[in-house]
């Protein structure tokens, strides 16, 4: 047999986190160093994560080795990014990060004592090691986001949908709560894009979604089906909830004033909506939305039908 602690398996991560001084993080980060030093161990530790949050947690903790901060805040408004590590402070010193010509946000260092010309010399050449970690967390950042949304609406495809409905019902099982789906398809679509080209068709498109997503609370849950069809996840949400939830939905998409060659477009939504049984499956879930959705079709459109 062979013992438990001659294992061949190397744990590579796990390794060379030690080595970086992350199992005694704490008394590391307290253990001042020299500039130098701390370039190069920043150069290897900021390697080791492709999260945004994660690289600028690290690189906030470590620069306190050479110079003292309260805070560290950062942004990049395109990419919807936002992070504040610490407490707010009255000096600051900030930098907009770029590199061949892309703008990668804004860093802003932060605390209670002005910044001397030796520590802001100090942190600038720290930012150094910071901008290729950071360039590549966007950068993965930004394909996995493409990789689960669809680019016409901005909702999530549908690789993110069946992530979604998974996780939500897993959720909902173990915590004892509701779940609701709505299945939604624009009403005569065909219409418009046989009048007016697809092009105007796939701005009607993006016009309803955009209204979907505002009428919403938690626009991550919208998801694009297929054509012109939707499914919206409303998590910890009752059926009489989700009945009313799709009820604003509807007039919101009744209410879009989209004009083409200055003439109004009437525009409507059928909706079908099913709340989750108890151990009923994804599959049954979606079906049984989906059939309220064809009652509400073959009754006239524009229109509400609760799953049974
Ligand atoms: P109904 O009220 O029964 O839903 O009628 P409909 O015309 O909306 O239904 P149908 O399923 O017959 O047509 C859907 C149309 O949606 C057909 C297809 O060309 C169009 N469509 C699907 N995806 C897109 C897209 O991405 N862009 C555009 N412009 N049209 C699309
Ligand atoms: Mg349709
Ligand atoms: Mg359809």
């Amino acid at each position: 047999m062979v013992p438990h602690n001659q294992s061949n398996t190397i744990d590579f991560d796990a390794a060379k986190l030690q080595r970086l001084g992350y199992a005694r993080r704490n008394q590391q980060a307290t253990k001042p160093t020299s500039l130098a030093q701390l370039r190069q161990q920043l150069g290897l530790q900021l390697q080791t994560s492709l999260e945004v949050d994660r690289i600028l947690g690290l690189f906030f903790q470590e620069v306190q080795r050479l110079v003292a901060l309260d805070a560290l805040s950062y942004q990049l408004p395109a990419c919807d990014m936002r992070l504040e590590l610490g407490e707010r402070a009255s000096h600051s010193a900030g930098y907009r990060l770029s590199h061949e010509g892309e703008y990668l946000g804004e860093l802003i260092f932060r605390r209670n004592q002005r910044f001397s010309e030796e520590e802001l010399g100090q942190l600038e050449s720290l930012l150094a090691s910071l901008l290729f970690p950071l360039r590549n967390a966007l950068l993965y950042r930004s394909a996995l986001q493409s990789a689960l949304r669809d680019p016409l609406t901005e909702t999530g495809n549908r690789i993110a949908m069946n992530q979604a409905l998974q996780r939500e019902i897993d959720l909902a099982r173990r915590n004892l709560q509701p779940l609701s789906v709505l299945m939604l398809d624009i009403d005569h679509f065909k219409a418009i894009n046989d009048r007016f080209g697809h092009g105007t068709g796939d701005e009607v498109l993006k016009a309803i979604a955009a209204s979907l997503k505002d009428s919403l609370r938690n626009i991550d849950m919208v998801f694009r089906y297929g054509g012109e069809e939707f499914l919206v996840l409303l998590s910890n949400t009752s059926r009489e909830a989700a009945q009313m939830v799709g009820e604003r939905l509807r007039l919101a998409v009744l209410g879009l004033q989209y004009l083409v060659e200055g003439q109004a477009l009437e525009l409507s939504i059928s909706l079908g909506c099913a709340t989750l049984l108890p151990g009923e499956s994804t599959d049954s879930l979606q079906r049984r939305a989906d059939n309220a959705l064809y009652v509400s079709k073959r009754e006239g459109r524009n229109r509400l039908s609760m799953a049974g």
